[in-house]
């Protein structure tokens, strides 16, 4: 095994106690791309018995490291990311099948996150607060704990930088838990965390199974803090095994977002729009809108467009410059999107594009879009994570906000219309936890991100982050 396919514990590579190791495959080509150390329940315990000893230990370590201080270290990681950027983003395009112009961008914007929170790192400030005894009430935000980060395989180094730089910039010693088949792009964060002068302590990542490495990590009483993003079961799961512990949780969950496209909207902006809303990252994006509502009058020609659109999707090599869309990350995961386009069938949906197989080796299967869906069926209430798009037509306003909440979820959505009014009026209407208007984009970092429902709890990214690395102290000091 090689140096940089070990695990990191305390800012040092080794291998697994065990000597275990698993195989990362290339998706669009289904080859072994690399051999990693899988780590087990006692890798587990070594990683939290050096963080928590970290936490506890005395003046000069990272939780007492002035925020300024801790702030230009993590300027500095914002830039040895940017230096390396075009290394994380073929590592990225390899190991989780993006299109190498997306993981250029996502690398970009995982620099971005950790220079948000190097600027952010001392403006979390405090509170004075006025009180009826003679004295200065003061409220402190101090480092919550240990953090155990735990993040899913379709945006592997983007979510991990959502977590790692804000719980770092309130001071807290991190342990990082890629998703299994996506572990390489964190191992090489690890590595350059320290680098850039994280303390080794501080700094672990575990690549291991959930229900073993995961599963050790939230049951932990030494973990005081579990930042986690992936599907909604496992997040129910984390929350039971967390709650012996009080153990803070934040929880990025599923979606079934929904695109409202109403008949006074600008049809060419909305349709150009449409397919890379769901097909963007082969559809494994929580934030996929994929409900497209259309309002009845404009249906056939919305779902005509939108068809056209999505046959010019170019799938293909995600090293290939051209390449939109890439492979599903896995033969499972495609199984699963496959199954689902029979499921719509069978419920009466017909497809009028797309699913059809894959044009290259790998993973890849076309963007489908099902047309004739009814959001009772399925194919609309249940999160696929591929790329199908169901087309669903409404009658009036009433009735697109009734469908668009009629879901489990609340992550994301966008609204289509050339109305002003209606835009408020579904702005205020709409249960999700990030709406976009006459626009696609989901995420922004300086803006809370998150869902409402079963999307999720709690909100990643701006300042919200930093409450949840933190935790507040009132002191009183009497003047008496
Ligand atoms: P997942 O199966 O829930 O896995 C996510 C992470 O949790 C992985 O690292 C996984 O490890 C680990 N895990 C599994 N079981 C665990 C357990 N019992 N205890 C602790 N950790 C455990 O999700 P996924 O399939 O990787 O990702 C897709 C899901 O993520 C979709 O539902 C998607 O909507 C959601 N997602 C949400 C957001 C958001 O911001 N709301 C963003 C992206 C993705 P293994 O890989 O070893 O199983």
């Amino acid at each position: 095994m090689t140096l940089a396919e070990q695990l990191i514990i305390g800012g040092e590579r080794r291998p697994a106690i065990d000597g275990a190791t698993s195989a990362v495959l290339d998706p669009s080509t289904g080859a072994r791309l690399a051999e990693v150390a899988r780590a087990g329940a006692a890798d587990v315990d070594v990683a939290l018995a050096v963080a928590s000893a970290a936490f506890a230990d005395g003046a000069g370590t990272w939780p007492r490291t002035p925020a300024d201080e801790r702030g230009r270290v993590l300027a500095r990681v914002a830039a040895m990311l940017s230096e390396r950027a075009e290394a994380f983003a073929v590592a990225e395009a390899g190991n989780a099948g993006h299109p190498i112009s997306d993981a250029r961008w996502e690398v970009g914007r995982a620099a971005d996150t950790f220079a948000y929170y190097a600027g952010a790192a001392d403006k979390h400030l405090g509170q004075v607060v006025p009180v009826a005894d003679p004295g200065l009430d003061v409220v402190l935000r101090e480092p919550v704990g240990v953090a155990a980060l735990i993040v899913p395989w379709n945006f592997p180094l983007l979510i991990a930088s959502w977590k790692l730089a804000p719980a770092l910039a309130c001071g807290n010693p991190v342990v990082l838990k890629p998703a299994s088949p996506t572990p390489l792009t964190a191992l090489m964060l690890g590595d350059l965390l320290v680098e850039a002068g994280v303390p080794a302590s501080c700094v672990s990542v575990l690549p291991g199974p959930g229900s073993v490495v995961g599963e050790a990590l939230v049951s932990d009483g030494r973990v005081a803090k579990i930042g986690f993003t992936g599907e909604t079961a496992t997040g129910a799961a984390i929350l039971a095994s967390s709650a012996p512990n009080i153990a803070r949780v934040s929880l990025e969950l599923g979606g079934k977002s929904a695109a409202v496209v109403f008949a006074d909207a600008d049809l060419d902006r909305a349709v150009a729009g449409l397919p890379m809303a769901v097909f963007g990252n082969a559809g494994q994006d929580c934030c996929a809108r994929s409900r497209v509502l259309v309002e009845q009058s404009t249906y056939d020609d919305v779902v005509d467009r939108f068809a056209a659109a999505t046959a010019a999707v170019r799938v293909g090599d995600p090293l290939d410059e051209a390449t939109e869309m890439g492979p599903m990350i896995s033969a499972a995961q495609r199984q699963r999107a496959l199954d689902y386009l029979d499921i719509g069938v069978e419920e009466g949906a017909r497809i009028v594009v797309g699913g059809a197989g894959a044009p290259t080796d790998g993973f890849h299967l076309t963007p489908a879009v099902l047309a004739g869906v009814d959001n009772a069926m399925r194919v609309a209430r249940e999160e696929i994570f591929g790329p199908v798009a169901c087309v669903i037509p409404f009658a009036d306003e009433a009735d697109a906000v009734r469908i668009a909440n009629d879901s489990a979820y609340g992550l994301s959505g966008s609204v289509w219309t050339g109305d002003a009014g209606r835009a408020v009026r579904m702005a205020k209407a709409l249960r999700t936890g990030t709406l976009s208007v006459n626009s696609n984009r989901s995420v922004r970092i300086g803006a809370p991100f998150g869902g409402m429902k079963r999307s999720g709890l709690g909100r990643e990214l701006g300042m919200a982050a930093m409450d949840h690395y933190t935790e507040v102290k009132n002191v009183f000091f009497s003047s008496e």
